[in-house]
């Protein structure tokens, strides 16, 4: 791919200093147009990424900055670059998710910079035949826009798990491996990219391309098999749910054959709100996302503020260890005013609806909370109210959690994290982050426990729902649904349909027996 453009010089301009704020105010508006057409063309949460991509790009903060720097004597490229950088710079000290978006600001800067210069935009390439597209980061612009059919597979030396990138291509069901760290390829190697292991294997033996063109073609089969629902060899149903952050999202997840929504992320309708959001708003939201479910079960989580997605309006500046602090239902219980709206709302749009509302209250960790939360939903007219297990806690008393709470749902990323002490955003700890640990499959074990004493539902919502082996494990586990990316549902639905509900017991056992995350993937391969 093209590597950035050449840092500006620093001398200084010789045009006046009005000419080349011209300059910028120009070349910024055909980026913010030029962003808004392509999010145009791509549609979906593309369109979000590009949109807000080019409100950056005329911040007027950034304006500001880029003026100052004119005035002291910068050119227009110098101004831009430096400007840009500071800006990106103070969003990567912030950190979490709004350090993840430092990245695009970088895109965005080197769009302007090559308009001024009136050369193309660094940008993915076209050689004329299908490749590999390799790439230090990848600009949300260019994911959206990628050729699917030119485009065979994505690799990223930076990003995480949580970046732009990340999730428009999941989105998109590229095949993605990202934030390998280094990737040492020329162009012209051949290589295979296992987006399900999260490896890129160089110059492989005519054996590992024969089996990663069998998967492939599985892949291919699972793809264009019928749609039905989720459910083991024997016909033990495993309902598969769609995971998504915007009622946009919703049409794509039931073509794909959602059999409803597991877990609605609502803070992401509001990541960029100063104020907490007004009841009609939110019900307006919610309304659009449950008529595109009718008759079906919709899982509404309420708002999961802090950490990597502080909100304003709920969460505690200047904590030292947010993903420890006083984050989602902690958060809310603080401002019980924003959860009673949130519920308010809620409950209102689901009174107007033939979709079965469910609501959740995330980062739960105690029985306590869960009553306080369970009642509290109960009092404001809403029917079903559980609790996300995502705090090794709850886990851990889940049989005590599921006797209050209606339904349990288990958030795997954090849970994961938490249990291994290992920050989900943290590329340098990823090694200890796999949900197939047996650690964390043992507390899966007794949530799926805590839901048969107590006749009650379980699902998975975190990205372990994704992995079509882990997916059977779970199920062997005692988890009833699973809820995932909607581009995940084929290859997962595949996948149930080859075990029987006593080969997902053995293979759980198989797992739960092993050491590591490795040792019980392996175990669980070879008991299938
Ligand atoms: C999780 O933690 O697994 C989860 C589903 O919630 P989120 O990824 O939004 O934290
Ligand atoms: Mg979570």
């Amino acid at each position: 791919m093209a590597p950035p453009l050449e840092a500006p010089s620093d001398a200084p301009s010789a045009l006046p200093a009005a000419e080349e704020k011209a300059r910028v105010t120009e070349a910024v508006a055909a980026v913010a147009a030029e962003l808004n057409a392509r999010g145009e063309k791509a549609g979906g949460s593309a369109q979000d990424v590009l949109e807000a991509q080019a409100m950056m790009a005329e911040d007027p903060t950034l304006e500001e900055s880029v003026g100052a720097k004119i005035d002291a004597g910068a050119t227009a490229e110098h101004a831009v670059h430096t400007a840009f950088a500071e800006f990106a710079e103070q969003l990567a000290a912030i950190g979490g998710y709004l350090g993840e978006r430092a990245a695009d600001l970088g895109d965005v800067a080197q769009r302007v910079i090559a308009h001024l210069r009136g050369v193309a935009a660094p940008g993915v390439p076209d050689p004329g035949h299908p490749f590999v597209l390799v790439a230090t980061d990848l600009a949300p612009a260019d994911t959206a826009l990628l050729d699917l059919d030119q485009v065979l597979a994505v690799v990223t030396t930076e990003g995480g798990p949580t970046s732009h990138t990340a999730i428009l291509a999941r989105e998109k069901g590229i095949v993605a491996v990202v934030g390998t760290g280094s990737a040492d390829l020329a162009d012209g190697q051949t290589v295979i990219v296992d987006a399900a292991d999260g490896v890129v294997v160089a110059d492989p033996t005519d054996e590992q391309l024969a089996a990663a063109a069998e998967r492939a073609e599985a892949r291919k089969a699972a793809a264009a098999a019928p749609i039905t629902p989720g459910a083991l060899a024997d016909g033990t149903e495993i309902p598969l749910l769609a995971n998504l952050g915007s009622p946009e999202g919703a049409a794509d997840a039931v073509a794909l054959g959602a059999e409803g929504v597991g877990l609605f992320r609502t803070e992401f309708l509001f990541l960029s709100s100063e104020e907490a959001p007004s009841v009609e708003s939110q019900k307006a939201s919610y309304a659009k996302l449950l008529a595109a479910f009718p008759g079906r079960k919709v899982v509404v989580r309420v708002l999961d503020a802090g950490a990597d997605k502080p909100l304003p309006f709920l969460t505690d500046e200047g904590e030292e260890n947010p993903a420890l602090g006083r984050r989602g239902i902690r958060a809310l219980r603080n401002r019980e005013n924003v959860l009673r709206d949130q519920l308010t709302a809620l409950a209102q749009a689901d009174a107007e609806s033939d979709a079965d509302l469910w609501v959740m209250a995330p980062m739960v960790a105690t029985v306590e909370e869960t009553a306080y939360f369970t009642a509290l939903a109960k009092e404001l007219g809403l029917r079903t109210t559980g609790v996300m297990v995502e705090v090794p806690a709850a886990a851990i008393l889940a049989d005590r959690v599921l006797q209050v709470a209606d339904f349990a749902s288990i958030g795997t990323n954090d849970l994961v994290q938490y249990t291994m002490a290992a920050d989900r955003l943290l590329g340098t700890v990823a090694n200890l982050q796999s949900p197939w640990h047996p650690a964390a499959l043992r507390l899966i074990q007794m949530v799926g426990e805590g839901g048969s004493a107590n006749g009650k539902p379980v699902g998975v919502c975190g990205e372990a729902a994704a992995d079509p082996l882990l997916a059977v494990v779970l199920a062997g586990l005692g988890v009833t649904s699973l809820s995932m990316s909607p581009s995940a549902l084929a290859d997962v639905r595949a996948e149930l349909k080859l075990h029987t509900a006593d080969d997902a017991r053995r293979m759980a056992e198989a797992a739960l027996a092993a050491s590591d995350a490795a040792g019980a993937q392996a175990a669980a391969r070879s008991a299938a």
